[in-house]
């Protein structure tokens, strides 16, 4: 229909993404919508699985899957996403969040970290995980929400960072029209060319737009593309669906009654299970809750973050807790759990010196330094070593999940019968003199420290439970059904 208008989507000979308004004269830009073609990039990186790109080097699927199995191997994540289910990922093809996991900056650091640790089968990473940050910052750009923002990308574009964008712009352009597939074709030529032709089309109009609208008429002083997202229309969609009892084909009158509630009501809000989310968390009158706090004399304020600790029926504690069979990699990713230990232990406390005493400067951690852009904090050797004794622990109990009772507690009560050898240094001693002999700060810390990670662990043992008997079999039936007619 747009070319039918006037615009051209022929790169790089006969390129003009854009139309002239019949009335008014003025342009209008025509965008993809990015979350589109990120699947479709993943579609055609995983169905040819062997892209090459402008150098000819080898952007490989099979390394994203080789990931995939070392880190359920190993039984933790190299802190990114990618699971079974990303790659098998043809029964929710249209879930954005699935595509965007996997070419992502998470999957290009955990790729680097295999390759920097010499692990068999990572030898050369370096086109692919190139390929996945590429990706990763073009979506960023077409995705930005905020004015200011974490990520570099993810800004909206103004005078301040147009420099910026423009270099990244054109590098990416240039970088998606000079990828090859196996025949040593263009992809932008080939048949499964939307995803890559698209996305140059969207990179070029964000910048024409910045020069229509921020430059010439300053009109705007920014350019959100978040905006020109189809997200807000999907969700929009949802609500509609979700009012007639999630009915996918409403009647003229259930449409008018439905629209007609969703004027009066002005909040929109979308199913967690939809294809997109709502990512920005604009909402509209609500009453905050208030918050409540605290009392300085313990460095926990709230006193039933755990129950008391009782004795329990320790069947388990011959387990000496040993950290020798703590694979390199696993104390890699330890290290940077613990970072979020730490982070979240630090919250909590309102001692000084305990909250100075979980944190240091400097790592060995591998991970931590690939993935560290100043914002992630050390842990101590102390915290690290809690957490390692409990990973082991955990490891050796790996078949007993389902015992009954604190789990928690068990495992704790195991960390304390092998070992009280954390925090023993002389500034901690002096530190915990004047307290009482028992619950004194030093093991508070080390409760709570020990309760965080635990309950971390749990919660992936669990989410890793749960994907493996998961099986979305009604989004399918229910595409077959619409689409099939079955
Ligand atoms: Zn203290």
């Amino acid at each position: 229909m747009v070319t039918a208008l006037g615009a051209r989507f022929d790169y790089p000979h006969d390129f003009k993404p854009w139309f002239t308004h019949p009335n008014t004269g003025e342009k209008v830009f025509v965008m993809w919508d990015a979350c589109h073609m990120v699947k479709l990039v993943r579609n055609t990186f995983s169905d040819k699985r062997i892209l090459f790109n402008p150098d000819k080097k080898p952007i490989q699927w099979e390394l994203i899957e080789k990931l995939t199995a070392i880190q359920s191997s190993e039984g933790l994540t190299v802190a990114t996403k990618v699971t079974q289910r990303h790659i098998n990922y043809h029964n929710d093809k249209m879930k954005v969040k699935l595509a965007v996991q996997v070419l992502s900056t998470s999957v290009c650091h955990g790729l680097m970290y295999c390759t920097r640790k010499n692990i068999p089968g990572f030898e050369d990473t370096n086109a692919t995980s190139q390929f996945c940050l590429i990706i990763n910052d073009a979506f960023d750009m077409l995705n930005s929400r905020h004015r200011f923002s974490k990520s570099i990308y993810n800004h909206g574009i103004s005078a301040d960072n147009c420099m910026l964008f423009e270099n990244k712009i054109l590098f990416t352009i240039d970088y998606l029209s000079n990828l090859y597939d196996s025949t040593g074709q263009r992809l932008i030529e080939t048949n499964r060319k939307t995803g890559f032709l698209g996305l140059v089309i969207d990179l070029t109009n964000l910048l024409n737009l910045y020069e229509e609208y921020v430059v010439k008429s300053k009109v705007l002083k920014y350019i959100l593309s978040y905006k020109f997202s189809q997200d807000h229309l999907e969700t929009f969609f949802g609500a509609i669906r979700r009012r007639g009892g999630w009915n996918n084909n409403p009647s003229a009158v259930q449409f008018k009654t439905a629209y007609k509630r969703l004027l009066v009501k002005h909040q929109i809000t979308s199913s967690s299970s939809g294809n997109c989310g709502i990512l920005d968390a604009t909402s509209i009158l609500h009453v905050g809750s208030g918050t409540t706090f605290t009392t300085p004399d313990t460095i926990i304020p709230e006193e039933n973050v755990y129950s008391a600790f009782t004795s329990i029926a320790h069947d388990h504690a011959y387990v000496n807790g040993n950290i020798d069979n703590i694979s390199p990699y696993v104390e890699d990713v330890l290290n940077y759990i613990a970072g979020f230990v730490v982070r979240s232990v630090s919250k909590r406390i309102t001692c000084d010196f305990c909250r100075q005493h979980l944190a240091t400067s400097e790592t060995t951690s591998a991970l931590i330094n690939l993935k560290n852009r100043g914002g992630l904090i050390i842990p101590s050797p102390s915290v690290v070593f809690i957490c390692k004794k409990l990973e082991s622990i955990i490891r050796i109990n790996k078949y007993n999940f389902s015992v009954k009772g604190n789990l928690c507690q068990k495992i704790f009560h195991q960390l304390m019968l092998n070992c009280l050898d954390f925090f023993n240094d002389q500034e901690m001693t002096n530190h915990i003199k004047q307290q009482d002999l028992i619950d004194n700060h030093k093991y508070q810390l080390i409760k709570l420290v020990a309760y965080n990670y635990i309950n971390l662990r749990l919660r992936h043992e669990a989410r890793k439970i749960n994907q493996s008997s998961q099986t979305n079999v009604r989004q399918k039936y229910n595409r077959l059904v619409l689409f099939a007619h079955q």
